[in-house]
């Protein structure tokens, strides 16, 4: 059977397909997957890259409209695919830019190899039998579809949702979700009433900016949780020549931050991260999770905000012909009817999903999830591209890369442990790539990587630190390892050495 290029699942009947690989996800973390697979596959050899979105893009399709890449754009890539876009380096890329260079990569990566992509399509299981993976696919009209491949890549990566707006007892507050109301629309501009952010994550930060600078004198409240620190941009990004002395490279930061890290004092560990990179303006910040901010943009939104709440938003209720917001502490302030909320809680991390380990005993399915996270920085595409290429050399049984199951640290630890955590995971599992992959092919490897930030610094200073690495790396391992053991036995969270489906 002859498919085109780009197949929707409404216009197929059930139907059997052979191919070299399958990969589920086409967001930043299926694209890497991609491209590494271009990198071993031939010309003749075919891929079908399945997704149930409409298009590539994986969370930026369905995200909210003024979201911003919070790194500068060419470090958010497949490979090393250079953007097109012509602008500074510093550039924070729009949703609509950030689709089209993911949309680019596609195109790039189908001049090496064929791809056939399968949009509109929900993978359902998959098994593997007589030395090759059967995969279960649906389409939204529910027809069969069964592909069979000699490999299986399940780059759920981040597997982001979007947000409804929170359910709320008051009918005088105007209740919305950033995913499915723009706060620069013709409603809000319309309105002078107050607006509520509920988060001081990423999402509470873009809204607050979007506002404050789009409607000055707009009263903007923001109920900050247990607050947020966020990176640096100034820091790890410095700009023009500055990079050659300024900043810091961000393999150096989290470096500093592992070695500080022994499993049981994140509370310091991120304090020192806090006071050499951070940025912040609530005056608690029990939250980290990496997300980056300029210190002109936290200036701004700090001058702009009318009032910050520390604590988490419980409801607004109705009573006595006024309405008033209650805090999960039981605190209250008054709500000034017609206010606006919007809910920026955040989305990381967040759902309820079946565990499973990164490889199968056979080392034919890949599987890159929050389940069993490896390589957590800086998105679920860095992981997809080192392990992919481990997929494809053949070594990724063989390699007992430490495995954390990030949904279930997240229900029983504090953020920051996890944080702290995740920098210790990073370094311990590149170590173990970094000796299983012969030293020529590891520096291929790491330098055809385009989500690698350090690539921000002029060549002398990447090579100072990369020779830091290889004399340190393995001494380092032993530490992140019962870092990491540490927090597993604290917590009772499901982490440790992966290798095939079982344990070491
Ligand atoms: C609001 C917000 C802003 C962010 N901003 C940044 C930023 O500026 N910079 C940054 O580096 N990171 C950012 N992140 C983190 C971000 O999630 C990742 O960078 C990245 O885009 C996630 O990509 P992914 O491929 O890991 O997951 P996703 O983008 O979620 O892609 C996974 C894909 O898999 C598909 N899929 C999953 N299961 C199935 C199935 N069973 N069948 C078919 N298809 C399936 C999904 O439809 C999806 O398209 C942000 C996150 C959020 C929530």
């Amino acid at each position: 059977m002859y498919w085109p290029d780009v197949l929707y699942c409404r216009e197929v009947d059930a139907m059997t397909e052979k191919c070299d690989t399958c990969i589920v996800g086409a967001g930043i973390a299926g694209l890497n997957a991609l491209f590494v697979a271009s990198r071993y596959l031939s010309r003749d050899q075919r891929v079908i890259l399945v997704d149930r979105r409409s298009r590539a893009g994986g969370m930026w399709v369905d995200t909210y409209d003024y979201v911003r890449l919070h790194q500068p754009h060419p470090f958010f890539t497949a490979g090393n695919i250079e953007w097109t876009l012509g602008k500074a380096q510093e550039h924070l890329a729009t949703k609509n830019e950030v689709l089209d260079h993911l949309q680019h990569c596609l195109e790039v990566i189908k001049r090496r190899i064929r791809v056939t992509e399968l949009f509109g399509c929900e993978f359902e299981n998959a098994e593997e039998v007589g030395g090759m993976v059967r995969i279960n696919c649906i389409s939204g009209e529910g027809r069969e579809i069964e592909i069979e491949a000699d490999r299986l890549i399940k780059a759920y990566g981040q597997g982001v949702e979007t947000n409804a707006p929170l359910e709320l007892s008051s009918t005088r507050a105007r209740s919305v979700s950033p995913d499915y109301f723009d706060v620069r629309g013709p409603e809000m501009q319309a309105s002078d009433a107050p607006v509520w952010i509920v988060g001081g994550g990423k999402t509470g930060m873009d809204t607050a900016h979007t506002l404050i600078t789009g409607q000055p004198g707009r009263e903007v409240n923001l109920v900050a949780g247990p607050g947020t620190f966020f990176t640096s941009r100034d820091r790890l990004f410095p700009s023009g020549a500055s990079r050659w002395y300024k900043g810091e490279l961000t393999s150096s930061a989290f470096t500093g931050m592992a070695r500080r890290f022994d499993g049981t004092n994140e509370a310091e560990a991120m304090d020192w991260f806090r006071e050499n990179y951070g940025v912040w303006l609530t005056p608690e910040t029990g939250n980290f999770l990496g997300a980056y901010l300029s210190e002109a943009e936290n200036d701004t939104i700090a001058a702009g905000l009318n009032e910050v709440v520390m604590g988490y938003l419980a409801d607004v209720v109705d009573h006595d012909g006024a309405a008033e917001v209650i805090l999960r502490s039981g605190a209250t302030m008054p709500f000034e009817p017609g206010s606006w909320v919007i809910n920026c809680t955040g989305s990381l991390i967040r759902g309820e999903n079946p565990y499973e380990p990164y490889t199968s005993a056979s080392g034919r399915i890949l599987s890159i999830q929050n389940r069993s996270v490896t390589i957590p920085f800086p998105s679920g595409g860095n992981a997809a591209y080192f392990l992919t290429h481990l997929l494809f050399l053949g070594k990724l049984t063989q390699v007992p890369l430490y495995a954390v199951d990030a949904e279930d640290l997240r229900r029983k630890a504090p953020q920051l442990v996890m944080v702290a955590a995740f920098g210790s995971l990073q370094l311990y599992n590149l170590s173990l790539i970094a000796e299983a992959v012969p030293g020529g092919q590891f520096n291929k490897i790491v330098s055809q990587n385009g989500l690698d930030f350090d690539r921000w610094f002029p060549l002398p200073r990447r090579l100072r630190a990369s020779v830091r690495f290889i004399l340190t790396h393995k001494r380092d391992r032993e530490h992140h390892r019962r870092s990491l053991d540490t927090v597993a036995e604290r917590f009772g969270f499901r982490g440790g050495p992966v290798v095939g489906a079982g344990r070491v």
